[in-house]
């Protein structure tokens, strides 16, 4: 019997974000692999076995639902948000491509979840709304040095930038950093949206200016989105937040 894995994206949070087809995935699984409190979120149910791992033993926890699975298991394994996103779906595949042939005959489904960059722009209107990117601020798998160069690159030619990973305890002074590397191309006026915990009871968001964001309270479940010279506020009265936009139509990067 051929094993089967599905790479299920839960979402930025609460169970309203699942989709119907990750809930199916996940109903058809006879054991779960995921981080600890990810796995929390779900429903424990008596003929699924649950297989919790810390949240820095990706490689692990990606090889042992390989090896459940090359037995012939239909496993799951979780990620929040969405699982292609700095999470288990890329470590899925390093450990197939490591791993010995017969895993390459698995079938691995991945299924899309909600990532929480588009959770956390929804909270305050569009800031997503033309040309953006993605990083990690994390250094733990690559080089400082290309965070940097990177960052250079996506202000200097207008991309909005949502930033995940921005800081733990572990990596305490590269969010400051980041923004002084930003504020190199980007006016002090620059809006900065911080989104923590969008989706769950702890949830909170506000919006900042890129010279206020170095200082701003922010920890591991936070996301950023850093604008671009033309995003732009729309103060709207009786309201504590403003919408946070960026229009369809760009402006040059060096205007
Ligand atoms: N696969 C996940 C991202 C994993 S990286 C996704 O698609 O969302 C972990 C980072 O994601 C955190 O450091 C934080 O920057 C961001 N993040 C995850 N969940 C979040 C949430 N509910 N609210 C805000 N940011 C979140």
């Amino acid at each position: 019997m051929t094993g089967s894995l599905a790479v299920v994206g839960l979402g930025p949070g609460d169970r309203r974000y699942l989709t119907e087809e990750a809930e199916a995935a996940l109903a058809a699984a006879e054991a779960l692999y995921g981080y600890g409190p990810y796995l929390d979120r779900l429903p424990s149910r008596a003929d699924q076995t649950r297989h919790p791992s810390d949240n820095r033993e990706e490689r692990a926890r990606a090889e042992a639902a390989l090896r459940h699975a090359a037995q012939g298991g239909k496993i799951a394994i979780v990620s929040g948000g969405d699982p292609g996103v700095f999470a288990m779906a890329a470590a899925v595949c390093e450990e197939i491509e490591r791993g010995p042939e017969s895993w390459r005959a698995l079938d691995v489904a991945v299924i899309p979840g909600i990532t929480a960059m588009l959770a956390v722009a929804a909270r305050v209107g569009a800031p997503l709304g033309h040309d953006f990117c993605a990083l990690s601020l994390s250094d733990n798998l690559k080089p400082w040095e290309v965070i940097e160069r990177r960052l250079d690159a996506a202000a200097s030619v207008g991309f909005v930038i949502a930033l995940y990973n921005p800081i733990s305890r572990a990596r305490p002074w590269q969010l400051a950093s980041a923004m002084a590397r930003l504020r190199r191309h980007l006016p002090a006026t620059t809006p900065v949206v911080f989104g923590r915990a969008v989706g769950r009871a702890d949830e909170r968001v506000f919006v900042t200016t890129l010279e206020e964001a170095a200082t701003a309270p922010a920890d591991m479940a936070t996301l950023l989105i850093v604008g671009a010279r033309n995003t732009r506020l729309i103060t709207r009265p009786g309201r504590m937040m403003s919408l946070v936009y960026t229009p369809r139509a760009a402006v040059e990067a060096s205007a």
